[in-house]
Parts: C-alpha cells; sequence; structure tokens
C-alpha cells in the first residue's frame, strides 16, 4: 500500500502523442494526453493508461508515492479512444493485481488479452471514487467524483487549450447532443476542480464551461 501521505489528490502522467499526417490535418502534429495516478485510502487508481510505452512515466509517479506497480488496484478507463487505453495490454501485465473497469458501452471497443474488463455503469465506486455516465464523445464514456476532494476526473468529456476549454474534435465526437448534455451536467456538480484528460487544469471551470456551450450553441 501507499506508505507515505499524500497531499495530491491526483497525479498527472502526461505523454505526448505524435499523429500522422492527414489523421488531425494535413500536416503532422503533435498533443499532450493525461493518464492520472488517483491514490485512495485503500487503493491506487490508475485512471487511463495512456498509448503505448508510457511504463516508465507511471513508475516516476508512483515512484515518489512509496508505490509499485502491485500497489494499483483498478484501472479505470475514461473512454476506447486510443491515446487512452492503447498501453492497455502491457500496463495491464505489469499491474497483476489491478481490477480494469471501464463504461460498458466501450467494452466492445477495448482490446485486452487474457483479461476481463468489467462494465462500470453510473453510480458504481471505484474505491470512494463515484462513476458518472458521460457519454456523447464515446457512448460509455465516464467521468470519475472525487468527492472528499470536490473535483471530477472528466476524460474527455472536455478539454482545455491555451486556458480556454474545448470539446473534441468532431471527428472523434460520437454524439454532440449527448456531449453537450454531459457538460451541462458536469457543471451543474459545481465541483472546485475539473480534471482534463487534455490540457491543464482553468480557474473557475464551471463558469468556463458556461462560456463554452454559450459560444459553440
Ligand atoms: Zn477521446
Amino acid at each position: 500500500m501507499v506508505a507515505h501521505p499524500v497531499s495530491e489528490a491526483v497525479q498527472p502522467i502526461i505523454t505526448q502523442v505524435e499523429v500522422p499526417a492527414g489523421m488531425l490535418g494535413p500536416d503532422p502534429a503533435t498533443f499532450e494526453v493525461r493518464s492520472f495516478v488517483v491514490p485512495r485510502p485503500d487503493g491506487v487508481v490508475l485512471v487511463d493508461v495512456g498509448p503505448p510505452s508510457t511504463g516508465k512515466e507511471i513508475e516516476a509517479v508512483l515512484d515518489p508515492l512509496g508505490a509499485t506497480w502491485s500497489d494499483i488496484s483498478d484501472i479505470v478507463l475514461t473512454h476506447a479512444h486510443l491515446d487512452h487505453v492503447g498501453g492497455l495490454g502491457e500496463v495491464a501485465d505489469q499491474a497483476p493485481r489491478a481490477v480494469v473497469r471501464a463504461g460498458a458501452a466501450d467494452l466492445s471497443e477495448i482490446r485486452l488479452e487474457g483479461r476481463a474488463i468489467e462494465p462500470l455503469a453510473e453510480g458504481d465506486r471505484v474505491r470512494d471514487l463515484v462513476v458518472l455516465e458521460t457519454p456523447g464523445h464515446t457512448p460509455g464514456h465516464l467521468s470519475l467524483l472525487d468527492e472528499a476532494n470536490s473535483l471530477v476526473l472528466v476524460g474527455d468529456a472536455v478539454g482545455s487549450v491555451g486556458g480556454a476549454l474545448s470539446f473534441g474534435p468532431a471527428a472523434f465526437t460520437s454524439d454532440p447532443v449527448q456531449a453537450r448534455a454531459s457538460l451541462e451536467r458536469l457543471a451543474r456538480l459545481a465541483v472546485g476542480r475539473l480534471v482534463f484528460s487534455h490540457g491543464a487544469e482553468v480557474d473557475d471551470p464551471n463558469a468556463a464551461i458556461g462560456h463554452l456551450l454559450r459560444s459553440s450553441g
């Protein structure tokens, strides 16, 4: 288990993803994706695993916590996109104790050899984190509410670029109407922090969601 008290509720693992020409635009591109180590009193939750070959970056976050791979109790996948789940096979191999979970509607899109992926639904708990169904980016997209720290890990329900919020690219959004409704719901929770999988946190995130919804109507 975690040997030392932990001051930060969520520990980001930031990975750069190279995108070949023709995927997001005519030119090759680079973007960042964040997975998170979330230490709880009774386990260590890994939220998303990132693209392939993120093992060293994950270890660099576990080490200062006094935790190892075998302390990871749960792997929660916010959704099935490859920048979030591409490294699942190797990470699951490294973390033999972890129960792997994802939203039921995304399960068929996630591949993992030799280990079951357990479905998650609204109101389920992973340790003391509460599962919120926030579909739209993908059908089974999940967010995780940490009531004790008044924060939500929002996955790709919304992201930040240069201090402003934005929806993900339309080409990677399964249902834009659902995506808006999920975002309205996240703002209504009125938690103190929204933690994005793409981009840094912003001040007053709930007001920023309001601004995004008004400006993208
Ligand atoms: Zn995504």
